[in-house]
């Protein structure tokens, strides 16, 4: 037995909690999630598909909750340490994170959890419901994504990690498909066609 699973019968998994709304899931996500996951020796990734990203509504159409499991769900594949989680889904309503964690919390107490965020997302943190519960219940893990270098929220303690900035968003993926222009290599193959079987973003 090796030191990480003997640490993880002991004393529960590491999981590490990378929510989004994942419309669609690019290699900018996956990338953060694999190095999320060898950086702090996480046991799994979970890519949380947020139900109803409350904070969007509004600001533009997104894709059903089904669409957008099925295309990250298309991207994880079978990779080990990565797992698509549902629960948001099944929860239903709007999506809180503080919520996600308690269930987490309830259902396995010895795990460790992890929050992981790009800095955009840190940078919000503050507006996020009940975000005290989020990290008096998690370690705050943020990512940085390239552009202008992003404050966070100083209030709350924050572990760094270094990835390749990838200057990818679902949003120019989007605009991409809806202009005609590939996304080949920007996400993996099984979503291209994931995307191209819904008619999505046309
Ligand atoms: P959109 O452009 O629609 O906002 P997005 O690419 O920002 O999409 P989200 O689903 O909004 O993707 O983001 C989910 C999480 O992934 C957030 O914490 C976000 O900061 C992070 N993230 C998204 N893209 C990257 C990237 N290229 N590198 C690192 N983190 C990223
Ligand atoms: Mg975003």
């Amino acid at each position: 037995m090796n030191q990480r699973t003997e640490r993880a019968t002991k004393s529960g998994r590491r999981v590490g909690v990378f929510g989004g709304t994942f419309d669609p899931p690019h290699i900018g996500h996956l990338v953060a999630a694999i190095d999320a996951q060898q950086e702090l020796d996480l046991d799994v990734v979970l890519l949380v598909v947020a139900n109803v990203p409350w904070q969007k509504l509004g600001q533009r159409e997104i894709s059903s909750a089904e669409d957008r499991l099925a295309m990250v769900r298309a991207a994880v594949d079978d990779r080990p340490g990565i797992e698509v989680s549902e629960a948001e889904i099944a929860r239903g309503g709007h999506s809180y994170t503080a919520d996600t964690l308690a269930g987490m919390r309830a259902d396995r107490p010895a795990d460790d959890l992890f929050v992981i965020l790009g800095n955009d997302a840190a940078a919000g943190f503050a507006t996020w419901e009940r975000h005290e519960e989020v990290a008096e219940l998690a370690t705050l893990v943020v990512v940085d994504r390239p552009g202008t270098p992003t404050p966070i929220d100083d209030g709350f303690d924050w572990t760094r990690i270094d990835i390749p900035e990838l200057e990818i968003s679902s949003t120019e993926l989007r605009q991409r498909v809806s202009e005609g222009r590939s996304i080949d290599y920007l996400t993996p193959p099984a979503v291209v066609t994931c995307i191209a079987e819904r008619g999505l973003y046309v």
